[in-house]
């Protein structure tokens, strides 16, 4: 399954239509599903004809959705790793042994396996005429990065290539820094431009959402994402990406200064508030 403008029915919100168009320029982004629960990421220049694969560790379905789409004289330029774990890197091994100009580029700060290249904060790598900003976002792992992509043509919204880091509705589980690490690091997230699209890792936003419902259950935006989300994987289509203008809304990792949310943890502090929540989010069935 692809998500491009074609499968986007009439009756979408105005925040897919802007997608939609969005996704008829020099730049595409395929979404393709792989093992139980996870998106690879293909980012297109349709003008310079190359192409960057975010954690595809499923290479031949990630392969299969591309050429099915776009010339063999496409280019395939880079592997871009977010974090070291299996589920994002195990197409490494494919892409090494058969692709003798491919890129693979993971963390400075972890060992991400076949690894060619390594970058760190605030490195820049250029992409056709996309520049992709690298962003350091520890907590889910200690060396986990973000991408953050903008092009020349300003009608064109950034993206993000968040990883494990932040979810739709959700943050990634706190495996190897602290609550502090992951508060600092979605920070840096929310920082970006709020137009700008949020394709993470994972289809996790209905457990996600559901578990934000039961510590926010007045929040009427919260609401409406979930109805939404649901109609959405009742279609077989994916809930990403969402913006981060959204998240700001709805997701209770970013909004740990809320009082409903405070007093639903019992907590105060915004990093304490962050740790309870994330707490509770691994117990919630
Ligand atoms: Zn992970």
């Amino acid at each position: 399954m692809l998500t491009k403008a074609s499968n986007l029915k009439t009756s979408v919100n105005p925040v897919q239509l802007y997608r939609a168009k969005y996704l008829l320029r020099k730049f595409t982004v395929l979404q393709v599903p792989i093992l139980s629960d996870n998106y690879a990421h293909v980012l297109v220049d349709n003008k310079a004809r190359c192409i960057l694969a975010v954690d595809p560790a499923d290479p031949v379905n990630v392969l299969k959705s591309v050429y099915s789409k776009y010339e063999k004289s496409f280019a395939f330029t880079s592997v871009l790793l977010t974090h070291k774990h299996s589920d994002h890197t195990a197409g490494n091994k494919y892409f090494y042994n058969h692709f003798s100009k491919l890129d693979i580029i993971g963390s400075k700060y972890e060992i991400c396996p076949y690894a060619t290249k390594t970058v760190g904060d605030g490195d820049v790598l250029q992409f056709g005429e996309a520049t992709l900003r690298v962003l350091h976002v520890p907590g889910h792992t200690k060396g986990h990065l973000a991408f953050f992509v903008t092009t020349p043509s300003s009608s064109n919204p950034p993206i993000l290539f968040s990883g494990d880091t932040l979810f739709v509705g959700g943050c990634g589980k706190i495996f190897e820094g602290t609550a502090k690490d992951m508060y600092y690091s979605l920070k840096i997230l929310t920082n970006l431009p709020p137009e700008t699209l949020v394709y993470c890792g994972h289809e996790y936003t209905l457990s996600n959402l559901r578990f934000a419902l039961t510590v926010e259950p007045n929040n009427e935006k919260l609401k409406s994402k979930l109805k939404w989300t649901i109609q959405q994987l009742n279609n077989q289509r994916s809930t990403v990406p969402s913006t981060i203008g959204e998240e700001l809304e709805y997701n209770p990792f970013l909004r740990v200064e809320e009082e409903e949310i405070k007093v639903s943890t019992g907590k105060n502090s915004p990093i304490e508030v962050l740790g309870e929540l994330r707490e509770m989010k691994n117990n919630f069935k």
